[in-house]
């Protein structure tokens, strides 16, 4: 089957700070199975990176650490990963935890203070709302 996945989750340099992770042995044994396709919503939208950090305020706007309102570009983003999922017939997105963009369950409160909440990620919102099945890094589906 085909999966969008975070580009990050694939070890893609692509996080605000420039840096990339390890790829998780969970997700290799998906990339023997199947293929992953890799999108970064941030980058899709017309984000830079590296890129100061955003998060997603109480009334609905993402605002970066410099004041700067960038929600249109991640609503760009999430329009751009639709878009794919729909053209690839993906079975699904598999979506970093925690993000701004691509969270399935769990954002920053928008203080800049560390502090969780329940909450989508714009693109996931979008993706979910679209009837396109979202998955976590940490809830990953079968092989
Ligand atoms: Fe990773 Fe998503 Fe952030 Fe891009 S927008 S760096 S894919 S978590």
């Amino acid at each position: 089957m085909v999966y969008l996945i975070s580009a990050c989750l694939l070890g893609t340099p692509c996080r605000y700070d420039g840096e990339s992770r390890t790829v998780s042995d969970g997700i290799r044994a998906l990339l023997a199975a199947h293929t992953l396709i890799p999108i970064c919503p941030e980058i899709l939208g017309g984000l830079p990176t590296p890129r100061p950090p955003a998060e997603r305020q109480k009334d609905g706007r993402i605002v970066n650490t410099s004041g700067e309102d960038v929600t249109e570009a991640y609503l760009r983003g999430a329009r751009e990963a639709l878009r794919l999922a729909r053209l690839y017939r993906a079975a699904g997105v598999i979506l970093k935890d925690r993000s701004p963009s691509c969270s399935t369950g769990g954002i920053y409160d928008g203080s800049f203070g560390g502090r969780l909440i329940d909450g989508l990620g714009v693109t996931a919102a979008l993706l979910s709302e679209a009837g396109i099945p979202v998955f976590s890094e940490s809830a990953l589906p079968s092989p």
